[in-house]
């Protein structure tokens, strides 16, 4: 049994300024045997396929790997043309110097956005099948996957993590390589179906755990319990890549029943739809939320965790000034991306310095204004760490430049010279901080942080504060490519807003 496997990522912002060239994934690209090597032990998609084929007795044949997920770097929109042929021409050239395969595992993510492509993940699977003819080419997306029928029509199995934070990778690679082996062995026909509810989410209501998304997995899993069911899937979707099959899924793969897989993404599906509302309920502005916090602190409710999942530059200055302005102490903040300001820091300083310095706010309108701030350089390096939570554990994380100033009072900034965030209590201890010692744990995440400070603080209090990112309030972002029908914001719900006198 001979089995390739591929892999080219992205989660695609496309409301941000630069485009996406080949520059931002070559360093992080890995190919051939390096594809096996890297993953082997760290708990990806590739490690599952590999943990089954290799039980399997199977030929693994690696081709190459491509995700902007591996090279840390400033943010960017919309992939270019060029970037996608490289990388899908790669995959296809790597196939057909292969020989003779019995089958295509592909680790996709699933909200790639290519100038000109509309649908990239299926189109990158018709390119492997026009390679390969036949032969099983199945595909593993991560919860955050926009996708439609043309990729299930495409391929011959989908299968999507059911965890977010995203703790089931390893374990979605499994589900999708032994289903592989089985189809070859003759022992499994997959058949699937695939259908949209017409959702659109922002990703700070996707919680896996907590309801509402956690009642559609729960149906999900009664499902997987029936005779002939394999896998079925949601993702909850990308709501900030505006392409045309955005907003969540449902895929479900039966043993050769095409009928039963349409009838589960059916009920599924209108499960998701009758919970719609539940997906949008309004969040606590800065000013509102640090007020709160401060106030659960007080009350002994520590340490609190601030979400601010709008800001993924990492640059925005909201949460900063308000925990200044309202005397907040016992905080760090553990990424203020400014690359400008930590080399200016790096230049003029050395470690055990007083400055003043002016900090984020750099990007854009919704980033805020910078802030300065006063006090003693107590951490400057590049941390190279390895990290702790459930996520990823394991995984070796560079930082580049990172200075820690000290404001006093146990308030603590981190100048990073790119995004720096703390999903576990590593991003902490790299710079020299006892979490331990904090009140609060500002940080600009939505849900990925929940994995390992769900077990640490008392609160997780999710805010909505301006950004570029990930925002809560899907109204502000300015869609062009989005189905009329899709809920909240498609141009038909938004008609009927208006018409109610709700928002314009
Ligand atoms: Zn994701």
């Amino acid at each position: 049994m001979r089995i390739a496997i591929a892999s080219f990522e992205d989660e695609t912002m496309t409301f941000l300024n630069d485009p996406t060239g080949i520059e931002r994934f070559e360093p992080g690209v890995r190919r051939g045997q390096d594809v096996i090597d890297k993953n082997r032990g760290i708990p990806t998609y590739i490690n599952g396929y590999l943990r089954v084929l290799e039980a399997a007795g199977a030929e693994i044949v690696p081709i190459v790997e491509a995700s902007k997920f591996n090279t840390p770097g400033p943010f960017s929109s919309w992939i270019t043309a060029e970037c996608f042929e490289k990388y899908t021409g790669e995959i296809a050239a790597g196939l057909r110097a292969a020989g003779k395969l019995d089958g295509v595992l592909l680790a996709l993510h699933g909200a790639m956005a290519v100038s000109g492509v509309p649908r990239p993940e299926a189109e990158i699977v018709r390119r492997v099948r026009s390679v390969v003819g036949s032969i099983p080419v199945m595909v593993t997306l991560d919860m955050h996957a926009n996708e439609d029928h043309e990729l299930t029509d495409a391929s011959d199995g989908v299968f999507i993590l059911k965890t977010y934070p995203h703790v089931d990778s390893e374990e979605t690679g499994m589900t999708a390589a032994r289903c592989m082996v089985e189809t070859i062995e003759g022992r499994f026909r997959p058949a699937q179906a695939c259908r949209k509810p017409g959702l659109i989410i922002a990703s700070i209501y996707q919680s896996s755990e907590y309801f509402p998304m956690k009642a559609l997995y729960d149906r999900c899993r009664e499902w997987e319990k029936k005779p002939g069911v394999y896998c079925v899937s949601c993702a909850a979707g990308f709501a900030y890549s505006d392409v045309p099959d955005a907003g969540m899924s449902v895929i479900a793969v039966t043993d050769g029943y095409r009928s039963l897989a349409e009838t589960i993404c059916e009920d599924v599906s209108a499960l998701a739809w009758s919970l719609r509302e539940h997906f949008s309920t309004p969040l606590p502005n800065a000013r509102d939320a640090v007020a709160q916090v401060m106030d659960l602190v007080k009350r002994g409710e520590k340490p609190v965790v601030i979400c601010d999942g709008a800001d993924r530059i990492g640059d925005s200055t909201h949460v900063l000034r308000e925990l200044l302005e309202q005397g907040a102490t016992d905080w760090c903040i553990p990424g203020i991306n400014d690359p400008g300001a930590a080399h200016h820091l790096e230049a003029d300083h050395k470690t055990g310095d007083m400055v003043t310095v002016k900090v984020g706010g750099w990007y854009g309108e919704y980033s805020g204004t910078p802030v300065e701030i006063t006090g003693r350089i107590e951490f400057m390096g590049r941390p190279v760490y390895t990290l702790i939570g459930p996520m990823n554990r394991g995984a070796v994380r560079h930082d580049g430049l990172v200075i820690r100033i000290n404001l006093g009072q146990n308030r603590h900034v981190v100048v990073a010279e790119t995004t720096r965030g703390a999903n576990d209590a590593s991003g902490f201890t790299s710079v020299g901080i006892d979490p331990g010692t904090l009140d609060i744990i500002p940080l600009k995440s939505r849900v990925h942080h929940r994995a390992y400070w769900d077990s640490v603080a008392r609160v997780n209090f999710p805010i909505d504060a301006p950004g570029y990112r990930e925002i809560p309030n899907l109204f502000e972002l300015h869609y062009e490519n989005l189905p009329e029908d899709i809920y909240p914001v498609g141009r038909r719900w938004r008609k009927s807003r208006v018409a109610e006198g709700g928002l314009a």
